[in-house]
């Protein structure tokens, strides 16, 4: 029982700048930081720190990256059973950040790519088990596409983050229970830029809920019946790395815990919220203390 994550791990070098770089242009860097990240990664970690039990299903090279990236998944009380060693370099991000928190991420999947079908069905058993299995795109997609058949067919729950954006099969979005693109990748998969309008693209594809999270604006719902915004908290954001992985990882604790949909998306409002006060991916992701005292005062 409990959450499953199928998705990608990296190592994130991370550098901070006054403002970023033009194409073509050479800037000084006056921070730089190595730390664990990719978005399966995050996503797990965040649960876990949420209170949740969490299982890691994933690929990492057989180098000294992909042992750092093991064992502190380990060390977060994740099960890394799932977690594959491949011939390949571990994944990594390079990640600039600038004054205001805005980011530019370039993502060099490695072992992610290496995550097939039949790692997946390995673990069949564990995806029948679990509550709810949460996916993300930086790992092949026909992997993605596969988990997801078979979280149909085994009647599992899934949550799809579907960054980076890409392009998805139709015939997956009616397993999809949950499915959370940011602004740009909503674009991407309905097609238009219009938040309420896209949203019902997905919803006529098959998708039972939709979530658009909308950066300092919070995020936006709509399933068959209704559909409404949740404000974001207000905070004094550093750096937004991680923000929607630890949205994901607590709406998915969130439902595994049977929150009601406004109390679950205020939640994972906060723990996104949570997340941009601190520079870095996984370093960033709050534990369950904090997050109840931070919505509490808030
Ligand atoms: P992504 O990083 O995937 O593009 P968003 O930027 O939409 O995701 O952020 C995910 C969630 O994190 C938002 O829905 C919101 O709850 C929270 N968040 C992100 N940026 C801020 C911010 N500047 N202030 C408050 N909350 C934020």
């Amino acid at each position: 029982m409990g959450i499953v994550v199928v998705g990608s791990m990296n190592m994130d070098y991370t550098t901070k700048v006054d403002r970023l770089p033009r194409e073509g242009e050479t800037i000084m860097s006056n921070f730089f930081t190595t730390v664990a990240g990719g978005k399966g990664a995050n996503q797990a970690v965040a649960a876990s720190r949420l209170g949740a039990n969490v299982s890691m299903i994933g690929a990492v090279g057989c180098d000294s990256a992909g042992e750092v990236l093991l064992q502190g998944l380990k060390d977060e009380g994740i099960d890394t059973g799932g977690i594959y060693k491949v011939d390949s370099a571990t994944g990594n991000a390079m990640i600039t950040v600038d004054n205001g928190g805005n980011n530019t991420i370039v993502v060099y999947p490695g072992a992610n790519r290496y995550l097939g079908r039949e790692h997946i069905k390995e673990f069949t058993h564990v995806i029948g088990e679990a509550d709810v299995v949460v996916l993300q795109l930086e790992i092949p997609l026909d992997t993605v596409v596969y988990t997801i058949e078979l979280t149909n067919e085994l009647k599992t729950s899934v949550i799809l983050n579907p960054a980076p954006a890409a392009s998805l099969p139709d015939h997956i979005y009616k397993w999809i229970d949950i499915i959370t693109p940011n602004e740009t990748e909503l674009e991407l998969l309905s097609g238009t830029d219009d938040i309420e309008k896209g949203s019902r693209a997905l919803l006529d594809l098959g998708v039972k809920r939709v979530v658009v999270t909308l950066g300092s604006k919070g995020c936006f719902y709509m399933d068959r019946d209704e559909s409404f915004y949740v404000d974001a908290f207000k905070v004094d954001s550093v750096d937004t790395t991680a923000a929607g992985d630890a949205f994901n990882g607590a709406l998915a604790v969130a439902m595994v815990e049977g929150m009601g949909m406004k109390e679950s998306l205020r939640f994972a409002n906060g723990v996104g919220a949570l997340t941009t006060l601190k520079l870095g991916a996984q370093d960033s992701l709050p534990h369950r203390r904090e997050v109840e005292k931070f919505i509490e005062d808030n």
